[in-house]
């Protein structure tokens, strides 16, 4: 019996990721995937690239995309699958959301220096080199600097969720997010649920319209799998998962290590057909 599997969480350097879409489909092939879906955040820049590298390698390349957006003062990731990825109005959207994500690394920096840490945006943008912009891009300039010991140092002082250079400074709501990509054709999925530690809010999220969740997860628990796998089955809700890979840019190369059977692409792909 030949079973396929997919990892459907993955990013590359043209977003906060360090592999090229190139690196990232033979490293795909290495861990026995039949079929990725690349989510950038808040950009499909590099989807030609990896769907050109998969076809000539017999790897399957799914479009997909990582939306943020903001609730309150939560950072909230919506993936998006099998969007229409060439649509101008698509398109010009993201150029939007990445020209924010550039204002929005001043803003940190600023913050930064007001804590006395001696940062320049320039030195960000020289690392992040013309891709979307993000606080791992910041962590790895400040590791560069000497600023701070190591990314996830950074992340515990400075620059996670709660600390004092954070700034959230998105274009969307949940909401709005779960609305574009279902505009844009695709399938909006809760990324990481457990992040929020708040069943309410996902359930919030699950009725503003998702169609999915990201039920196998890395730093999901058995527990947290069987409540999503529970969640999903109240709500008819599609079920996916993921790394969420950063290449060699955070902790150890983890692509593959979810792996899930290739039966919940082809329900992901049914949906498309059914709401298409
Ligand atoms: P941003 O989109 O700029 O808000 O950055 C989000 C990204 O930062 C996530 O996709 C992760 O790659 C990374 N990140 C967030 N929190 C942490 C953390 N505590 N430790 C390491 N990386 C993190
Ligand atoms: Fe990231
Ligand atoms: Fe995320
Ligand atoms: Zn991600």
């Amino acid at each position: 019996m030949n079973i396929k599997f997919a990892d459907l969480h993955l990013h590359t350097n043209f977003s906060d990721g360090t592999y090229t879409p190139e690196e990232l489909v033979l490293r795909a092939l290495k861990a026995n995937l039949s079929c990725i879906s690349l989510t950038d955040h808040d950009t499909t820049e590099g989807l030609e690239r990896a769907m050109a590298e998969g076809k000539r390698n017999g790897l399957e390349v799914l479009p997909g995309i990582e939306i943020s957006a903001q609730h309150g003062s939560a950072e909230v990731h919506i993936l998006g699958y099998l969007i229409d990825y060439r649509s101008d109005l698509f398109l010009n959207k993201l150029q939007e959301l990445k020209r924010i994500r550039i204002e929005r690394i001043y803003k940190i920096v600023e913050k930064l220096n007001g804590l006395g840490l001696r940062l320049n945006a320039d030195d960000v943008f020289a690392l992040s080199n013309g891709a979307v912009a993000g606080r791992l891009h910041v962590a790895r300039a400040m590791v560069g600097k000497g600023l701070v010991n190591s990314i996830f140092d950074d992340f515990d002082k400075y620059i996670g969720d709660s600390g004092p250079a954070y700034e959230l400074g998105f274009r969307f709501t949940p909401q709005e997010a779960i609305d574009f990509i279902i505009t844009s054709g695709g399938i909006p999925v809760l990324a990481h649920p457990y992040i929020f530690h708040n069943d309410e809010l996902v359930i919030d999220f699950i009725k503003s319209g998702l169609k999915g969740l990201e039920v196998y997860y890395p730093e999901h628990s058995q527990g947290e799998v069987n409540y999503y796998l529970s969640l999903a089955k109240e709500y008819n809700l599609l079920v996916t998962g993921g790394s969420d890979c950063h290449g060699a840019g955070k902790s150890k190369e983890r692509i593959g290590s979810i792996k899930v059977p290739y039966y919940l692409v082809e329900r992901m792909k049914q949906e498309k057909e059914r709401s298409g």
